[in-house]
């Protein structure tokens, strides 16, 4: 048997995902990397809620303590800042790796962001003489380049980390992958047993191929070392906490929108993506870590829109005044995307609730009151 069910049995807590009737089901011990970000403090709400003790490992890259602020007079939380390319020592029964730095692709289309995005690395990189011996080059790409080995190495290093981490500990391990690890995809919806279409030198390649040695790390432990792990395949989600700047396309038509700018659709605006809100989200990576299968599971919301669709969603939600503006597309974007969620609907007994017209407006009050302060939210 696996460590982690020697432990805890398959049925003890809840592998079903059920608690037996008439026992108290016992607090677990649960490590969230990356949960001062968006998805990860959302997530940490929900085990908080459930009586768990979490502890999160954050540097702060993409994340902020404010996401995860509420929690901390509570004994049950704590807080650490660590960078996961380094070593670290736990004791939990449960680890969700989330830690990775949100995408950096767009940053080119926005020089005064690459700055912002810059002065953040320079921070967290203080003591480096030799990376800030780069400023004088050029301060845009030296950034961008910094930011892609940032996050080829948390992918790669980070998870080898954690996967390690669980192999000592026999704590149970969740990978939160991605829908890029199909690449621009020649099928279409995607379903798991796809290998996808990724260029291996691409400007996204460090995320892309980040993800995919993340799961191929995974599966090794999983088949090498008997560690029990879980694999989700997320899409793109949105939701409050969302980082305003970083340039994914929600965030910035909704940001766009509220602050009377024009929304930027790069290319024709006819590529798709499907949206799916962050509860519907945690709700899965609870049901997959709970459950008996391995994956890799698609999370996501099958809904599908083009970005001129989209486009139109946030005018009605915000302002049907907006404008719209055309932009150069990125290098490799993918035309397409939209999960085949069968295997996580029979498996998990999951499926998305919250559509775009409805997940949309929490979203938008939470960025207005990020923006403008809470004392405009009763003005606009
Ligand atoms: P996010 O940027 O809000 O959260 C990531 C967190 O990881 C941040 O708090 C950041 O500070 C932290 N982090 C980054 N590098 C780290 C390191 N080396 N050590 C420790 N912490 C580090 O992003 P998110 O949207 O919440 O994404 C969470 C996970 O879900 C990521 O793994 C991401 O790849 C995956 N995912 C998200 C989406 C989406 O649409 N949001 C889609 C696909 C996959
Ligand atoms: N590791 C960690 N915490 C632990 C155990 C391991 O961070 O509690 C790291 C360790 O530093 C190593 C990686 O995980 O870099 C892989 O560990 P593993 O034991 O699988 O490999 P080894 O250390 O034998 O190369
Ligand atoms: N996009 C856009 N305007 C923006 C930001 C993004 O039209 O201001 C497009 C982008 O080209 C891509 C889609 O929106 O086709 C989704 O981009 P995002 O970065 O949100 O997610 P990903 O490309 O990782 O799916």
């Amino acid at each position: 048997k696996p460590a982690y069910e020697r432990r805890f049995g398959l049925n003890s807590w809840g592998s079903s995902g059920k608690v037996p009737l008439g026992l108290k089901r016992k607090g677990l011990r649960i490590v969230v990397t990356g949960g001062a970000g968006f998805v990860g403090s959302h997530l940490v709400d929900r085990l908080i809620a459930r009586g768990d003790s979490v502890i999160v490992v954050d540097n702060f890259f993409t994340g902020r303590k404010e996401n995860v602020m509420h929690h901390f007079r509570n004994p049950r939380f704590e807080l650490i800042r660590h960078d996961v390319v380094e070593p670290l020592l736990l004791e939990v029964d449960q680890i969700y790796h989330l830690a990775c730095p949100a995408s950096p692709v767009h940053y080119k289309f926005n020089p005064v962001k690459t700055i912002i995005s810059f002065a953040t690395i320079i921070s967290f990189n203080w003591s480096n003489s030799h990376f800030l011996g780069g400023y004088s080059i050029s301060a845009n790409w030296s950034g961008l380049n910094f930011e892609f080995l940032e996050m080829h190495k948390t992918n790669v290093v980070g998870t080898l980390n954690m996967l390690g981490l669980a192999k000592r500990i026999g704590a149970r391990f969740l990978l939160t992958s991605t829908s890029e690890v199909y690449g621009d995809p020649l099928q279409h919806p995607q379903v798991e047993t796809y290998w996808g279409n990724v260029n291996p030198i691409g400007v996204r390649s460090c995320y892309d191929e980040g993800k995919r040695t993340a799961e191929t790390l995974t599966m090794d432990y999983h088949r090498g070392a008997g560690v029990e792990v879980r694999i989700a395949r997320i899409f793109n989600t949105y939701g409050p906490r969302m980082c305003i700047d970083d340039g994914r396309v929600v965030s910035n038509f909704v940001a766009q929108a509220l602050r009377k700018e024009p929304m930027t659709v790069y290319g024709d605006g006819k590529q798709t993506r499907s949206f799916q809100y962050v509860s519907d989200l945690v709700e899965g990576l609870m049901r997959l870590m709970e459950g008996e299968h391995v994956g890799p599971f698609n999370l996501g919301n099958p809904g599908e829109f083009t970005m001129l669709e989209l486009a139109k969603v946030v005018q009605e939600t915000i302002d049907p005044e907006a404008k719209i503006e055309y932009r150069p597309n990125t290098e490799d974007d993918p035309h397409k995307r939209k999960p085949d969620i069968t295997k996580a609907k029979d498996l998990l007994g999951w499926q998305p609730k919250v559509s775009l017209q409805k997940g949309l407006p929490l979203m938008v009050s939470d960025f207005r009151k990020r923006i403008f302060g809470d004392h405009n939210e009763a003005d606009s």
